[in-house]
C-alpha cells in the first residue's frame, strides 16, 4: 500500500483518488477551494448553476464511463444531449457528414463545394501537426459568414481563433479522425525522451511508432486516409454526448459518494512539493500548504502544470520548465439567466458566430435546476465583457434582461491547456512516483472527458511502475 498525495480536487484529482483508493492505497486530496473544481454546481437564488455550460462527450465508450463503471458505486443519469445549431436568421443544424455539408444553408453554395473538396484533399494528401485552420482557409476566398462560422467552431474546440487552432483539432472534433490517432504527435516531444518506456508504445505497436517518430504526422494521415474519408462520408458515430441530471455536480457527487477512506482537505493551497529522502528509488515527498505539511510516497498533481516549476524543484520538472510555463490557457465568461419564458425550447445548444457564444437551456434536460415554472439559460462567451454579453443576449434572443429573476456571471479557465498550434501537453508520467493529470496532460476530446483520459494513462503507468518494484 502506498501513501498517495493528490494536489487539486477537480475531476482528474477525484477520479485519480477513486481509482487509487479502490486499488488499496491510502489517499489524501488537498484542494485549495472546493472539491469538484470546474465540475461543480452552485446554488444561486433557487437555481442550480453549473460552473460553465457543459455537454459531456464520449458517453458510450469514453474514459469517464469506463472509470466510473470500474470504480464508482453508481453512475449518474445522463440525458442524450440533442443537436448543435447555428443561429443566423433562424436555427440551422451544424453540418458534419459530407451529405450534411452538401445540403446546409449556413454557407453559400460556392463555399460548400470548396470546403468539401478541400477536406477530401487534406485527408488524402495529409497535413502537418502545426497546420492551422487559417493556413488552409486563407487562400480559399470564402465569404464572411463561412469565415465567421469556422472561427467560432475553432473557439469552441480549441479556446482560440482559427489562426491558432490546429487543423487536426477540427478533424477530431468533427469525429473524422479518431482522438487516439493524434496522441503520439502531441506527446511527441515527451515520447522522444524515451518512447519505449511509455504505455503509448504498447498501444501503438513498435513498427508504427518508429515510422511515426521518423516521418511524423503526414505519414499517418496519408496512411489512414481511407478510414478518415469514410467517417467524413457517413455521419461519424460521434453523438454520444449527454447532460447529467442534477447538473455537473452529479458527476462529482458520484465520485465523492464512492470514496470510502480517502481523506479530503478543502481550503488549503499547495505551495511546495519537495523530496524528503536522498534515496533516488524511494524519495518520498512532503506536500506543503500554507498551514500544514503532508507526507506521501507518490504525488499526483492535478492543478495546472504551468505552475509546477514554481512549487517543486525535482529535476524532471525543471527540465521541462520552459515548456510548462509556455502552456496557454483561455478564459471564458459564462452568464446564467433565470427567466420566465424559454427562448431555447429544444434539446441541444446553439452557437452564435458574430459574437462567439455557446447557448443552451439546461432546464430542458432537468426542470429541477430552476424554481417551478422558470427556465435556466446558460451562455458561454469568449472575448466578451459582462455588460456587452447581456446586450448581445437581449438582441439575439429578443428577450428583456430586466425581467430576469437571476443573473450570475462566472469567469473561468475551462481547460488547463487550450488546444492551440504548438501547445505542449505534459505526459502524465513524470517519474515512477510523480504524475500529472488534468486537461493539460492529454489532448483528446474536451473538458471532463479529457481529464478522465489523462487519469487512465496515469493509472496504466502507475500500475506498470508498481510491477517493476
Ligand atoms: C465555460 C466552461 C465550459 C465547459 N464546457 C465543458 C463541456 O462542455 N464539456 C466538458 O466535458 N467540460 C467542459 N468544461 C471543462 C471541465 O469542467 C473541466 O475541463 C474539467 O472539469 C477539468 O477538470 P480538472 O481536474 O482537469 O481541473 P479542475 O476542475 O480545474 O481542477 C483542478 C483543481 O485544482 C485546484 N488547485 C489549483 N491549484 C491548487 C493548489 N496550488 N493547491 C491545491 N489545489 C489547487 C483547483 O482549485 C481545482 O479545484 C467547461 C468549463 C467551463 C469553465
Amino acid at each position: 500500500m502506498m501513501k498517495i498525495g493528490i494536489v487539486g480536487g477537480g475531476t482528474s484529482g477525484l477520479l485519480s483518488a477513486l481509482a487509487l483508493e479502490k486499488m488499496g492505497h491510502d489517499v489524501t486530496v488537498i484542494e485549495k477551494n472546493k472539491v469538484g473544481g470546474l465540475c461543480r454546481s452552485e446554488y444561486i437564488d433557487g437555481y442550480t448553476v453549473d460552473i460553465g455550460v457543459h455537454a459531456i462527450t464520449m458517453l458510450n465508450d469514453g474514459p469517464l464511463i469506463r472509470l466510473l463503471k470500474k470504480y464508482a458505486k453508481y453512475i449518474p443519469n445522463f440525458r442524450p444531449y440533442g443537436d448543435y445549431y447555428v443561429r443566423l436568421d433562424k436555427l440551422y443544424s451544424i453540418p458534419i457528414s459530407m451529405q450534411e455539408w452538401t445540403s446546409t444553408s449556413i454557407i453559400p453554395n460556392r463555399d460548400k463545394v470548396l470546403v468539401i473538396s478541400k477536406m477530401i484533399d487534406l485527408m488524402t494528401s495529409g497535413f502537418s501537426k502545426d497546420t492551422s485552420v487559417y493556413d488552409v482557409i486563407k487562400d480559399m476566398n470564402l465569404s464572411k459568414v463561412s469565415i465567421d462560422f469556422f472561427n467560432t467552431i475553432c473557439y469552441f474546440l480549441s479556446g482560440e481563433d482559427m489562426k491558432k487552432t490546429p487543423l487536426w483539432r477540427l478533424f477530431t472534433g468533427a469525429g473524422y479522425i479518431p482522438e487516439d490517432d493524434i496522441l503520439p504527435f502531441i506527446y511527441y516531444e515527451d515520447l522522444k525522451i524515451n518512447p519505449l518506456k511509455t504505455v503509448l508504445f504498447k498501444k501503438i505497436r513498435g513498427e508504427k511508432i518508429k515510422k511515426i517518430l521518423k516521418d511524423g504526422f503526414l505519414y499517418s494521415i496519408k496512411n489512414e486516409s481511407k478510414k478518415y474519408l469514410s467517417k467524413f462520408i457517413k455521419r461519424p458515430k460521434y453523438w454520444t454526448q449527454g447532460y447529467p441530471l442534477g447538473g455537473v455536480q452529479s458527476i462529482c457527487n458520484s465520485i465523492l459518494y464512492s470514496l470510502d477512506r480517502t481523506e479530503i482537505i478543502e481550503g488549503e493551497k499547495v505551495v511546495e512539493i519537495s523530496q524528503y529522502r536522498e534515496d533516488e528509488k524511494n524519495p518520498g515527498y512532503i506536500i506543503y500548504t500554507q498551514d500544514n505539511s503532508y507526507y506521501c510516497d507518490v504525488v499526483i498533481y492535478s492543478a495546472p502544470s504551468k505552475f509546477l516549476p514554481d512549487i517543486t524543484d525535482i529535476p524532471e520538472i525543471q527540465e521541462r520548465e520552459d515548456k510548462l510555463r509556455s502552456i496557454k490557457f483561455t478564459k471564458s465568461l459564462t452568464v446564467w439567466i433565470g427567466y420566465d419564458e424559454n427562448p431555447l425550447p429544444y434539446l441541444g445548444s446553439e452557437i452564435w458566430i458574430d459574437h462567439p457564444c455557446w447557448a443552451t437551456c439546461v432546464t430542458n434536460y432537468d426542470k429541477s435546476l430552476a424554481p417551478p415554472g422558470k427556465h435556466l439559460l446558460g451562455f458561454s462567451f469568449v472575448n466578451t465583457k459582462k455588460k456587452e454579453s447581456l446586450s448581445i443576449i437581449e438582441n439575439k434572443l429578443n428577450i428583456d434582461i430586466d425581467k430576469a429573476h437571476m443573473i450570475h456571471f462566472q469567469e473561468c479557465v475551462p481547460e488547463q491547456a487550450s488546444c492551440v498550434v504548438g501547445q505542449y501537453f505534459v505526459y502524465p508520467k513524470i517519474r515512477d512516483d510523480f504524475y500529472v493529470v488534468g486537461t493539460d496532460a492529454d489532448p483528446r476530446s474536451m473538458g471532463i472527458t479529457r481529464a478522465a483520459y489523462s487519469v487512465e494513462v496515469m493509472l496504466s503507468e502507475f500500475e506498470r511502475s508498481l510491477l517493476k518494484k
